[in-house]
């Protein structure tokens, strides 16, 4: 096992376009690492660089310490599991196992069997090991392709969206599974995913990549609480962080619904700023009827007119749209399109406790605890309310020059 050192790693293909522009990352000894963001943000690109598919541009890429940019991907002692397992489906799973040992062509039969055996009983795989992979199921199917994995000995793993054909019922086990397995072996880990909740779940740290450059690398709970900028505090989270234009009035924070004191901790962060964009979780607003007398009373109550609410057993969303002024959602715009997708919306979603009585179509008095609101630049998405922790990872303005 190893660590993984990239140092100012860009990668150009051949229209000169930086698919990866000057990715800097320390993945630790048996670290769990996710590269994750949306489509064609260059994480598979760097994952190739790693296991040695794609040659490295410019930078250095480190392996327990050895500079491997011009070793060949056989030298480089590292295992990729693939999305569809690549299993050979007529050899059994233990020659699919010992496939790497019977290619390497250096180990005794007895040494083999061994070696199988013994990856086949960390996977509880040892009574299928005569079987062919139709005849597993889709959980066993993965495990004997980690199988190969362990045998090789690998300084580390990488995995290129290995759920993503999977169904969300068997992607949820399978998450579990690797979870089970990475803290078994320990083995460093490199998994790439478009999917923020394998992200979330899985990773000992999470690395999110926009547009070729990373924004964040942390610990998912503080990606979750302190993420740096628009476009993580966007990703991250499930349903996503409201957005809010904002107008600066002195002392005061004029939301759609509601005014928001100025926190005296905020004050640094917002300077002469007219306009902002306030971040709230949909989690963090609560029905105000269900909020004890004293909380409410340090918090901020407001009315709210419910458009529609769904109700999922252990909550329910309701859904609240409002008008943003004129004059702010014209200064907003730019960022908007900034954000791909990542729009101030003109609803907001709340997240209420499934005992509320709030209903669709009518007027609901929420409350919201304040300490919770974020607060972005609205130029360059930077969050301005954020306590630097010591794993904070600043880069400017979301990714684009
Ligand atoms: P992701 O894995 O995040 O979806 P990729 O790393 O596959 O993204 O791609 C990053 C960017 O590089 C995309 O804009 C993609 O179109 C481009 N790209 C990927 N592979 C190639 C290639 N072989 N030649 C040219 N451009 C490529």
């Amino acid at each position: 096992m190893a660590d993984i050192t990239i140092k100012n790693v860009v990668k150009r293909y051949r229209d000169g376009y930086p698919a990866v522009n000057d990715v800097s990352l320390e993945i630790s000894d048996g670290e769990f690492m996710i590269l994750v963001g949306p489509s064609g943000c260059g994480k598979s690109t760097l994952l190739r660089m790693i296991v040695g598919l794609e040659d490295i541009t410019d930078g250095d890429l480190l392996i327990g310490g050895v500079r491997v940019n011009d070793k060949a991907p056989r030298d480089r002692n590292l295992a990729m599991v693939f999305q569809n397992y690549a299993l050979y489906p007529h050899l059994s799973v233990f020659e699919n196992i010992a496939f790497p040992l019977r290619l390497r062509g250096t180990e005794p039969e007895e040494r083999i069997t061994e070696l199988v055996e013994s990856a086949a009983d960390t996977l509880e795989l040892r009574e299928h090991l005569g079987r062919k992979p139709a005849q597993l199921s889709g959980g066993q199917r993965q495990r004997v392709a980690m199988g190969r994995a362990i045998v090789r000995d690998a300084d580390a793993f990488l995995f290129d969206e290995p759920l993503s054909n999977l169904d969300a019922k068997l992607r949820g086990q399978m998450r579990t599974e690797i979870l089970r397995l990475q803290r078994k072996l320990g083995v460093t880990t490199v998994y790439v995913t478009h999917d923020q909740t394998e992200a979330m779940t899985l990773g000992d740290r999470v690395a999110v990549m926009r547009k070729g450059e990373l924004q964040q690398v942390a610990s998912p709970r503080e990606l979750y609480e302190q993420p740096v900028n628009l476009f993580v505090a966007g990703f991250i989270g499930s349903p996503p962080m409201n957005f809010l234009p904002v107008a600066v009035h002195g002392d005061e924070l004029r939301l759609p619904l509601l005014t928001v004191p100025v926190r005296p901790e905020w004050k640094d962060g917002i300077g002469d700023r007219t306009v902002l964009v306030a971040g709230v979780r949909p989690g963090h607003f609560e029905d105000a009827a269900l909020v004890e007398p004293a909380k409410r009373d340090r918090g901020l109550t407001f009315t709210a007119g419910i458009d529609v609410t769904e109700w999922l057993g252990n909550e329910q969303y309701a859904f609240v749209p409002y008008d943003a002024p004129e004059d702010i959602a014209r200064q907003l715009a730019e960022l908007e399109s900034e954000l791909d997708g990542e729009r101030l919306r003109t609803q907001m979603c709340v997240s209420l406790d499934p005992t509320s009585q709030v209903r669709g179509g009518e007027q609901a008095t929420l409350w919201l605890d304040p300490t919770r609101i974020h607060l972005f630049d609205p130029r360059t998405g930077e969050n301005l309310t954020r306590e630097s922790g010591p794993s904070a990872h600043r880069v400017g303005r979301l990714g684009t020059p």
